[in-house]
């Protein structure tokens, strides 16, 4: 290690007034995972922000293009047809569903309904955060409740925290950045137990990866308290267009429309057409998929041998704590590969997506250098 970065400091010190000493010497923490992803033009291998490396597919790509000469008009008419398509796929009535620009535009638009309606927050960490922190900046209750040693969740005791604390519960499941899992017999009991005084907010945006079957959306109809959110931007590969659905009961739907400037209409045209063609594409999504689980386990098993074990992932990216607490996403950065790391208890952890084979080769030949 001593000697990487003897040999290294050139670079090092070069790197640092590339991208300014004050963003790299800063302390890690989960509000600047992508630090090293600012710009979309260089050359970085991106394993920062969990995006699908072999997306947009080829028939988005295709709507895209073909799709060039409308961008004069508004998108009101082709929102409805998006929304349709929503509701049709997951078997819920017409007026369930509300879209955002990202599912972030619908985090912040609950964050503006949790705060309005003087409802308290209860989420577990480590999490995906924008949601507590929008609240927590909105001057809004919010509670955390730490999840186990192994990064499970503790359902039991998000219960007990919500009992006391009624209001809403968010989830991220499977959760970033801990890429583990709920059992869905688990999270329908938690369901059924925390929709007796609490909202529940189930953030999908990974479910993909694992199977559509895993997801509680066909629970929407039986119980009005759950909301759920997916993504267009992970495994459908259209994080650039900024494309997210909320399905939710239609009283729900309707006070959430009515805090919203442009309710469902604040997507772009480009948007709407690639994601109603990736909606459909199943061969896109199965061999994202499927790339996804089999350079995940060979990138688990090379890392293995640098001493480093990853914890259970059911996403597109892995979360382990960095050997010798270093500053792997600096050093990394030198290598012009981006990866996300995160300080819990004065412990350093990354978080890598899986990128393409020829990508994951190259970050193994870097961390393989650095730790055997
Ligand atoms: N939810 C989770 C759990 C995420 O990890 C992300 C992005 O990384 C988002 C929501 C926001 O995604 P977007 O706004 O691109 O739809």
């Amino acid at each position: 290690m001593e000697e990487y970065l003897k040999s290294n400091r050139r670079k090092w010190l070069k790197q640092i007034s590339a991208l300014g000493a004050a963003s790299i010497l800063t302390t890690p923490s989960f509000s600047n995972f992508g630090a090293y992803n600012k710009d979309i033009k260089t050359e970085f291998i991106k394993l920062s922000s969990n995006e699908n490396p072999y997306g947009p597919s080829k028939k988005a790509q295709q709507a895209i293009l073909n799709n060039m000469g409308i961008t004069n008009r508004y998108p009101f008419d082709l929102t409805h047809d998006l929304e349709d398509q929503q509701t049709t796929k997951n078997g819920l009535d017409k007026g369930m569903v509300l879209l955002g620009a990202g599912s972030s535009e619908l985090l912040q638009t609950l964050g503006h309904w949790i705060v309005s309606n003087a409802l308290r927050l209860t989420y577990s960490t480590p999490t995906f955060e924008i949601l507590p922190n929008y609240v927590k900046r909105l001057k809004g209750q919010v509670d955390s409740v730490n999840m186990t040693s192994q990064f499970e969740y503790d359902l039991e005791k998000l219960l007990v925290n919500s009992s006391r604390n009624p209001g809403v519960v968010y989830l991220v499941n499977p959760n970033n950045p801990t890429g583990t899992k709920i059992p869905k017999s688990e999270l329908l009991a938690f369901l059924k137990e925390v929709t007796k005084h609490s909202y529940l907010i189930l953030d999908e945006a990974y479910i993909e990866y694992v199977s559509d079957s895993e997801s509680l959306v066909t629970e929407i109809e039986l119980n009005p308290k759950l909301i759920v959110l997916r993504t267009f931007s992970k495994i459908y590969g259209l994080a650039g267009l900024r494309v997210g659905y909320l399905l939710g009961h239609p009283s729900l739907i309707n006070e959430l429309k009515d805090i919203s400037i442009w309710g469902s209409h604040s997507l772009n045209v480009e948007g709407i057409m690639a994601a109603r063609v990736s909606l459909n594409d199943q061969q896109f999504i199965e061999e994202s998929r499927s790339n996804n689980e089999e350079i995940k386990k060979t990138t688990i098993s090379t890392l293995k041998e640098a001493g480093i074990i990853p914890y259970q992932s059911s996403t597109n990216f892995i979360f382990f704590p960095i050997p010798n607490n270093d500053d792997l996403r600096a050093i990394l950065a030198l290598e012009k590969i981006s990866i996300g790391q995160i300080k819990i208890k004065e412990t350093n952890y990354a978080r890598v997506t899986i990128g393409t084979s020829h990508e994951m080769k190259i970050l193994i030949k870097h961390i393989s250098k650095i730790y055997t």
